[in-house]
């Protein structure tokens, strides 16, 4: 049995020959004889759980998208924009990023979910704003910092930013992920 995602919690499972059934995974419903004649939990409901349960298809909620630095599949939640980044290409707290304009090393505060037109930078937003000019206006914004010269080991960044160390917040694009 093949199982694909249809959005919006529902799925077309294939089985042998051709036919399709279509599951409603929040409902627990499907359109096949077995569920509708006699209400049971049919082997296709089984089967899209499983597959949800094993990231093989999107989960309710979620929708299928393409990474976009590495290009993996990955999933995203159904209303979020292009572009996406897979978890290997969202940087965590702490990784070391090289800004692809400057040159600059810097260390990852955090990995926002707002996207480069709506976080402010000033008079700006980090999408309008000069130095960032020819970036994504709908990429995901990422904070991070300069780290100190001569600075070991490297700096825990919640820690500096508690500090009140100053971050910056660059369109992800921008970022190189270095190690
Ligand atoms: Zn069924
Ligand atoms: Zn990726």
């Amino acid at each position: 049995m093949a199982v694909v995602a249809l959005g919006d919690g529902r799925y077309d499972v294939v089985v042998r020959g051709g036919a399709a059934y279509t599951v409603a995974l929040d409902a627990g419903t499907c359109t096949c004889p077995d569920h509708a004649y006699r209400g049971r939990r049919c082997k296709h409901l089984r089967r899209v759980a499983i597959d949800v349960t094993a990231g093989r298809v999107p989960a309710p909620g979620e929708r299928d998208a393409a990474c976009a630095d590495c290009g993996a599949p990955t999933f995203a939640d159904a209303d979020a924009p292009d572009p996406v980044y897979c978890d290997d290409c969202t940087p965590d707290p702490g990784a070391v990023v090289r800004d692809r304009e400057r040159g600059d090393v810097l260390v990852v505060v955090e990995t926002l979910s707002a996207r480069a037109r709506d976080v402010a930078v000033g008079d700006h937003t980090v999408a309008t704003h000069p130095t960032n000019d020819g970036y994504d206006p709908a990429d995901a914004v990422v904070e991070a910092l300069y780290p100190r010269r001569n600075s070991t080991p490297t700096p825990e960044p919640e820690r500096l930013r508690e500090r009140g160390v100053r971050t910056y917040a660059f369109p992800r694009g921008r970022l190189e992920r270095l190690g």
